[in-house]
């Protein structure tokens, strides 16, 4: 194993979330707006032989995780080709998606046979009617049954992320963490973040992690737990006694969870970002399209990745769409 390459205060970089496409087929109030973004033209996307050149030269250079982001990647079209692609790469050892959902049902099979290793869900409600009201999409859709089709392909550990919002759907936070009681599944609670249409009302919608973990030790005893074998990120991890799944909570706005940031991210049109937060970021697709290799610009990227990021002091609205950036 090619140990990862160390950014400017010697973090390991072994993770690359790369996000395939800007569209999705969802317009979720906290990411995009319901008329949709400005999309990025065709001709901008990196090609699937250019994400995997991407990862070809970066791989020796220590990234051995990807995730394939979005938007919402299983939109567009031959996901599988890529993953089995990517799958190729010397020195990749897992391969990740993250999805809404909705197409899991019909590609879970497909998907694993391509290569992918695991899966990670967005499901903001259990309730369809509410579903249909945060997606602001009439797909018919039930995370519970896109959870278990991918845990019957074989994508396991299946994590749910779930944005908590006062007044939205915080009143489901306890049945989601019950599904941990009956399933080897890794709950994800999300801090609400400052973006688009509710970036104005975010500071009333957040729910704090530790008023989270108060309400759900009302079910039951929780205990710190170290959470699904791999991919654990930057979430804090707990179980109630014999429970197969684990619950876990995410807290860009209460607590900063950067320390130990291990990531980088390709955006759809083949921008390298070093910080999902910060504005610092390098055309990975010019240089591909001019024939020049990526390891000098990435070593410099890799030299101004930020401590942490600086969300709390940003402007409201001075946060890019999630959807934008490959969140
Ligand atoms: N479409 C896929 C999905 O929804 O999982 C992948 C892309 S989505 C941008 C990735 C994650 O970002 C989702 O878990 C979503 O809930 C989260 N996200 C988007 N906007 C957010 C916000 N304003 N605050 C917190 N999480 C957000
Ligand atoms: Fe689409 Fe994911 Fe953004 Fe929702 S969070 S609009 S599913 S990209």
């Amino acid at each position: 194993m090619i140990a990862g390459a160390l950014d400017q205060f010697g973090r390991r970089i072994e993770y690359l979330r790369i996000s395939i496409t800007d569209r999705c087929n969802f317009r979720c109030a906290y990411c995009m707006p319901l008329a949709g973004l400005p999309w990025l033209p065709r001709e901008d996307i990196l090609s699937y032989e250019e994400i995997t050149e991407v990862v070809r030269q970066l791989a020796p250079l220590g990234v051995s995780r990807l995730r394939i982001t979005g938007g919402e990647p299983t939109i567009r079209p031959q996901l599988t080709t890529l993953i089995s692609m990517l799958e190729k790469v010397s020195g990749i050892q897992d391969i990740a998606l993250s999805t809404n959902g909705v197409k899991l049902p019909e590609m879970a099979e497909s998907l694993k046979a391509a290569g992918l290793d695991r899966v990670n869900m967005s499901a903001d409600s259990l309730r369809p009617d509410r579903i249909r009201e945060i997606a602001r999409r009439s797909l018919a859709f039930s995370p519970i049954d896109a959870a278990l089709a991918a845990e019957r392909a074989g994508l396991g550990p299946v994590k749910i992320n779930t944005v908590v919002m006062r007044g939205i759907n915080d009143d489901e936070l306890e049945d989601f963490a019950r599904l941990t009681l009956e399933h080897p599944w890794h709950v994800r609670f999300i801090e609400l973040m400052p973006v688009g249409e509710m970036a104005g009302e975010t500071f009333d919608r957040v729910v704090p992690s530790d008023e989270i973990l108060a309400r759900l030790a009302r079910i039951a005893p929780l205990s710190a737990d170290a959470g699904p074998a791999r991919g654990n990120g930057p979430a804090a991890y707990y179980r109630f006694a014999g429970a197969p799944g684990s619950i876990g909570v995410i807290t860009p706005m209460s607590h900063t969870y950067c320390g130990d940031c291990n990531r980088v991210r390709l955006t759809a049109d083949g921008r390298l970002r070093t910080c999902l937060y910060g504005d610092e970021e390098v055309s990975f697709r010019d240089a591909l399209r001019a024939g020049e290799p990526l390891a000098p610009l990435y070593a410099s990227a890799l030299a101004t990745k930020p401590r942490e990021h600086a969300l709390l002091q940003m402007k409201v609205g001075g946060l890019r769409a999630l959807s934008e950036v490959g969140g």
